[in-house]
């Protein structure tokens, strides 16, 4: 099956999509509807990574428009998470009393067909001007307890590698500031965009942690692989976040595999996020007793190393909390423990 243009160039349009041969004549008018309200965006090196124009292939799935995004379901949101609820200035979003985030960007080297941000990525006000962005880090400047900035977006590595060096400066100039952390699809998405001078642009007096999306195995090619090195050989700490996806990623062979990989390339999981409840992403979801019994094989199957934690972002700006399955019972004195197999143990709680 090679019906593809193998001249691989970013797609960012419906046009350019029937060209690489992602999507054919006839899906072109239903289509229409979805790219027109959420943008599209395809790397060539993700391009080159599909390997059959098919949901059924995990990122042909991840990238390419569906007439299934029409679909509204009720309890669907324009902003999800509640990131607007917690806007202090224009780019800063304040909802833990010690770190923000901080988007400096709206757009994407690609753009997911589930992101929780899809309604704000890739449109108008694609990034903050000189003044907002001034006005942004005087906030971080003016708040004492802000201990970690998050660099987020839109992704923050769209940036060029002069004014990300520049926002670096700025924050390795607030004493408060002790930890920048950057989260971003580009290593696996662009891999090319971790380049020498990113690497020196990263090179400050915080610590710099680096977290990279990424949901399935067949994300990290050998590309992928060398810029996740020059990050931790460069002494930056890489970790990872994933989505459970339905279709992509949602069954224990997959995950254990992306998890054991990711270690082994030393990135460490961080979170598995259940999907957020955007517009049009219905057909992605999983339900959490699902997403829970795959945390719970996991479990039984891969290093501690290789498990992230389950979180589920609370609509409307509450905040992540940690969803895995629960392996303790009973209470006060008395419990009942669950083992790997599914066995129930009694547990004296002797203190107290
Ligand atoms: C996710 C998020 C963070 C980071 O949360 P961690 O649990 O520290 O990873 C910080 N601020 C906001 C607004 C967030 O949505
Ligand atoms: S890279 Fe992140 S912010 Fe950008 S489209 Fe994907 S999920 Fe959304």
């Amino acid at each position: 099956m090679t019906a593809f243009n193998r001249d691989f160039r970013t797609i960012k349009n419906l046009a350019e999509l029937e060209v690489a041969g992602l999507v054919n004549s006839n899906e072109r008018e239903r289509l229409a509807g979805v790219v027109e309200n959420f943008n599209t965006r395809i790397t060539p090196h993700v391009q080159n990574l599909i390997e059959t124009a098919d949901v059924r292939d995990p990122i042909f799935a991840q990238y390419v428009p569906s007439e299934l995004e029409l679909l509204a379901t009720p309890g669907e949101l324009a902003d999800p998470i509640g990131d607007d609820i917690h806007e202090k200035v224009e780019g800063i979003t304040h909802r833990y009393p010690d770190r923000v985030l901080l988007k400096a960007t709206h757009t994407c080297q690609v753009y997911c067909r589930f992101c929780f941000r899809r309604e704000k990525v890739g449109h108008a006000d694609e990034a903050l001007d000189a003044d907002e962005l001034a006005a942004a880090i005087s906030y971080i400047r003016d708040t004492p307890e802000i201990w970690e900035v998050i660099l987020s977006g839109g992704d923050p590595l769209v940036l060029s590698d002069r004014r990300l060096a520049l926002i670096m400066a700025e924050l390795s100039d607030i004493p408060h500031v002790q930890v920048i952390r950057i989260h971003t699809r580009a290593p696996v998405a662009d891999p090319a965009r971790v380049s020498v001078d990113l690497i020196s642009a990263l090179n400050v007096r915080p610590a710099v942690y680096v977290v990279v999306h990424v949901n399935h195995p067949k994300e990290i090619s050998e590309d992928v692989k060398l810029g996740f090195s020059k990050l931790v050989d460069a002494g930056i700490p890489v970790l990872s976040q994933s989505v459970l996806l339905k279709g992509v990623n949602n069954n224990a062979e997959t995950l254990s595999a992306l998890m054991k990989l990711l270690v082994s390339l030393r990135v460490k999981p961080y979170y598995l996020h259940h999907l957020d409840k955007a517009k049009g992403t219905e057909h992605f979801r999983c339900s959490i007793a699902e997403g829970q019994q795959l945390m719970q094989a996991l479990r039984g199957q891969v290093s501690g190393l290789c498990l992230p934690t389950y979180m589920l972002d609370i609509p409307e700006g509450f905040g992540k909390v940690p969803i895995g399955p629960t392996y303790l019972q009973g209470g006060e004195t008395q419990y009942r423990v669950l083992d790997i197999h599914g066995d129930l143990h009694d547990y004296v709680d002797s203190a107290g």
